[in-house]
Formats: structure tokens, C-alpha cells, sequence
């Protein structure tokens, strides 16, 4: 008898990837783990991968009944969903509907709290070593420019590059980003009407999107919303107010991290993932 494939495993800061060969779907499992700058720090709370999961759900099934392309197709158990095979494309999407957080040190004549009428949508190229620096293509000179993304960008850009490949090595295209950028807004617009209901402002949020993939690893053509959408990559503020924040930033801002802090941190993400 053949033996079965192994499962191939990529296993992330927050999660988990599993992929059966010869299928077109993985399973994503979410991780107890929280992070912040880029995996330099790093703390477990228990029960965050039920929260992650519940949260993803549910924002991609509101995602999907709008008719989004995204990856999710329906949870599997408390800590994990059934999603498409992707190839990732390295770039986290941003649309912002108030000028906050790194947008401010790009822009610092930009008056903190500015509502944009038209949402800005920003890409940043996913480095790690060089914390996801601020990415946009020249079609002049036919590069993609990088900037630090917490200085102005005024500033000498840190690097410049001929060529973004996807996960699997296939290069990444202008129109590609044009995708990116409309799912953003349309992902954006979703969740910010939906928080709206319940008198939260949704101020940002960070996509990433993939490349489908058939059963054989080839791309199907079409760019969907993966990753995971989450209290780790938007901000949420209930009436509008920073301070009232119930999202990640506490996790970020917080220098000394208390086991006191940890569990009101983890009520907040409770709370976000009952009002998803
Ligand atoms: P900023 O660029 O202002 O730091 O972040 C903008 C938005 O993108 C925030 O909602 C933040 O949560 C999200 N974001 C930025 N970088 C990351 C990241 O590496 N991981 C996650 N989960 N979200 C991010």
C-alpha cells in the first residue's frame, strides 16, 4: 500500500499552515502566541488561538456573504478554519481611515487623528530584519523603492529592488497591487460599516492577499484575501476614542508586560471576539 504524503508544514509567529499534497486547500491554525516588533517580543495567552479563530470567522464570513474573493472557507474547530491553498504575496496592505501610528512618522506634518474622506491604502514589503519597510513601485525606473516606514519620507530611501516574488517564487506585479489595494478598501469598508453598528471606530487595518493555487500548486488567477483578519491587525477605538482602544496596540504600547496586563488584555480580545 502507498504510504500516505506527509503534511507539508509552515509554521508562522501566530500560526500554523498544513497542506495536504495533491489537494488545493490548507489548514490554518492559530497559535496562543503574541508578538510585537516583528517577533522581538513575544507572550503566550492562553486561549488566544480560540479567540483568533472565532474573530477570523467570522469577519471572513461577513467578508465572503458580500461576495470578496478571500481564502476562508468554514471553521473546522475551535482553534482552526479550512482556507485555499494560496502563494503568499510579502506585502502587508494597509488602508487607514485616520492618520495614526507609523503613518504619522512618514507624514509628521499630518496632524495626529486627521480623518481621511478617502481612505489611504499603503503597502510595506514583509522583511523581518528590516521591519516591513515602505514599499512602492517607480514605473519610471521600473523598482520597487523601499522606506523606513518610521521616518519621514522625506528621508533617503533604505534599498531599492528589481523583483517581489511570491512565497513560491513568482514575481509580483504592478496590477497585482492595484487587486490588493481595491480588497483593501472593500475589506475595510465591510468591517468599518460593521463596527460602525456597534459604535466602534475602525481607524486601520492590515490585509495581505495570495494567489490561489489548484490542487497541482498552479495559480488559478485569481488574488484572494488571506492571512488572517483579527484583533492583531486593525485598530479599533469604541466611540471613536484612542484611549478606549480594545485591539493589539495595548500589546505594542506596553514596555513591561504584567501578568495583570496580560489578563485585561485578554479580556479586550474576548470582548472583540463576542462583538464579531
Ligand atoms: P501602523 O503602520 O500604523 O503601525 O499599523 C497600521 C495597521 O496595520 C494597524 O492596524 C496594525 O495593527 C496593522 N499592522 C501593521 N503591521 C502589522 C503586522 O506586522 N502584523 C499585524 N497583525 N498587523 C499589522
Amino acid at each position: 500500500m502507498d504510504k500516505p504524503m506527509a503534511l507539508e508544514r509552515v509554521e508562522g509567529k501566530t500560526k500554523i499552515v498544513l497542506h495536504k499534497p495533491g489537494t488545493d486547500e490548507v489548514t490554518i491554525i492559530n497559535k496562543d502566541d503574541i508578538t510585537a516588533g516583528d517577533g522581538a517580543r513575544r507572550e503566550v495567552m492562553a486561549g488566544k488561538g480560540v479567540i483568533a479563530t472565532t474573530t477570523a470567522s467570522n469577519c471572513f464570513c461577513l467578508l465572503n456573504n458580500a461576495g470578496l474573493p478571500t481564502h476562508f472557507r468554514r471553521q473546522l474547530d475551535d482553534v482552526s478554519f479550512l482556507a485555499d491553498w494560496v502563494d503568499m504575496i510579502p506585502l502587508e496592505v494597509v488602508a487607514r481611515r485616520i492618520a495614526y501610528g507609523s503613518y504619522l512618522k512618514r507624514n509628521p506634518e499630518v496632524r495626529a487623528g486627521k480623518w481621511f474622506d478617502s481612505l489611504v491604502v499603503e503597502l510595506y514589503f514583509k522583511d523581518d530584519a528590516r521591519h516591513d519597510p515602505y514599499v512602492k513601485y517607480d514605473g519610471r525606473i521600473k523598482r520597487w523603492m523601499l522606506y523606513d516606514a518610521k521616518r519621514p519620507l522625506t528621508c533617503q530611501r533604505i534599498d531599492t529592488l528589481e523583483e517581489i516574488t511570491t512565497a513560491r517564487g513568482n514575481p509580483v506585479s504592478v496590477m497585482h497591487t492595484y487587486v490588493l489595494h481595491a480588497l483593501a478598501q472593500a475589506v475595510f469598508t465591510i468591517l468599518e460599516h460593521a463596527w460602525a453598528q456597534q459604535k466602534v471606530e475602525l481607524v486601520d487595518l492590515k490585509i495581505e492577499g495570495g494567489l490561489q493555487l489548484d490542487a497541482n500548486g498552479q495559480s488559478t488567477g485569481l488574488i484572494v484575501v488571506a492571512d488572517d483578519i483579527n484583533n492583531d491587525g486593525w485598530r479599533i477605538w469604541p466611540g471613536g476614542v484612542a484611549a478606549a482602544m480594545l485591539d493589539k496596540q495595548q500589546f505594542r504600547d506596553q514596555a513591561m508586560v504584567t501578568p495583570e496586563f496580560m489578563e485585561s488584555l485578554k479580556r479586550d480580545y474576548v470582548k472583540v471576539a463576542k462583538m464579531t
